[in-house]
């Protein structure tokens, strides 16, 4: 072989082994989950179901629904369709809500966010049953979180954490800094970490100096959705980068936070956008469904 040919080999290699292949390892949990399925069946247990429930017509939120939808099903989780209108009021949604937690084939219920401006959203997710929150984002599984005894955690957060996992990161005395504070990534992020002993740092759109907190930063985690906010060359050499941002450019390409080519070459590892902290959050959103069917079994 060629010289040249060799080298380049050699450099894709290693490139491709400080990639977080959150792909790989949600099949790998999917795979698992799918078998417990039919474990259940054998028992003559009903396959968990899971209510989706979408507001209005953003083109982003009918794909991510669709790909759980489709998800569900492919591994035999029954999924539960509603589409509604975007002039849907708080109260309708509440009714249906409340529907839904006294029904009791139904084991998870999840609300796509963000939901119109109209709609009281943390009315909505409070009103969801804790045991049928797979989002977990209901105040009772947030503050169990945050108490570091969790039961439902937030998809996005503990994809996470099984990925790191799964590459054998320790989190323990490291510092992590975080960028982004929303409900849905950035604060349970922050217990997740806590709980496992990470030094955390937060930082958002009003931290000064974003550049000097990541410079520090053993494991960088970014959750903004501004593209290339955050450069490879402020990327500590061998830091770990999670990169949970998906923006879509003008071309239609979807990157993350962070000028990838450039951090790839610092990092000992990093999520790859697409492929990376995405199919974590599907995977973790299907064993909270499972799990809500767990914890609704042993109250009966
Ligand atoms: P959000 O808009 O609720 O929060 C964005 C956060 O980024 C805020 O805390 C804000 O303060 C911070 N921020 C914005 N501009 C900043 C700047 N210039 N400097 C520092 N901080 C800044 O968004 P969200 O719902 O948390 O989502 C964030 C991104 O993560 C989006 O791109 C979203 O699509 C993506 N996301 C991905 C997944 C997944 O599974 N991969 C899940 C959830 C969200």
């Amino acid at each position: 072989m060629d010289k040249d040919i060799i080298l380049m080999t050699k450099s894709e290699n290693t490139m491709h082994s400080k990639i977080l292949d959150g792909k790989k390892v949600s099949n790998q949990i999917i795979n698992k989950l799918s078998l417990k399925i039919i474990d259940r069946k054998n028992k003559n247990i009903p396959p968990p179901c899971l209510a989706v429930i979408i507001v209005g017509n953003d083109p982003a939120s009918k794909i991510y629904v669709n790909n759980k939808k489709v998800y569900s099903e492919k591994i035999g989780i029954k999924s539960l369709s509603y589409d509604l209108q975007e002039n849907t009021t708080t109260n309708e949604l509440l009714s249906l809500i409340m529907k839904l937690n006294n029904n009791k084939d139904v084991n998870g219920i999840l609300v796509q966010l963000p939901l119109p401006n109209h709609i009281n959203a943390n009315l909505v997710l409070e009103k969801i049953l804790p045991e049928k929150d797979v989002d977990g984002f209901h105040p009772y599984n947030v503050g169990r979180l945050s108490q570091n005894n969790p039961q439902i955690r937030s998809c996005t957060p503990y994809g996470i954490i099984k990925l790191l996992e799964h590459y054998k990161i320790n989190l323990e005395g490291k510092n992590t800094v975080i960028i982004g504070e929303s409900n849905i990534v950035g604060r349970p992020l922050i217990s997740e970490l806590l709980n496992k002993n990470a030094t955390v740092t937060i930082c958002h759109k009003h931290t000064n100096n974003l550049e000097k907190h990541v410079k520090y930063a053993d494991i960088i985690f970014t959750a903004t959705g501004v593209a290339n906010l955050i450069k490879g060359d402020w990327i500590k050499q061998d830091a770990v980068v999670v990169d949970v941002g998906i923006c879509r450019l003008d071309n239609e390409q979807i990157v993350g936070d962070v000028e990838f080519e450039k951090a790839i070459k610092k990092a000992s590892f990093i999520t790859p956008v697409p492929g990376g902290v995405g199919p974590m959050t599907i995977a973790m959103l299907l064993k909270n469904t499972l799990l809500a069917q767990d914890i609704q079994l042993k109250k009966l």
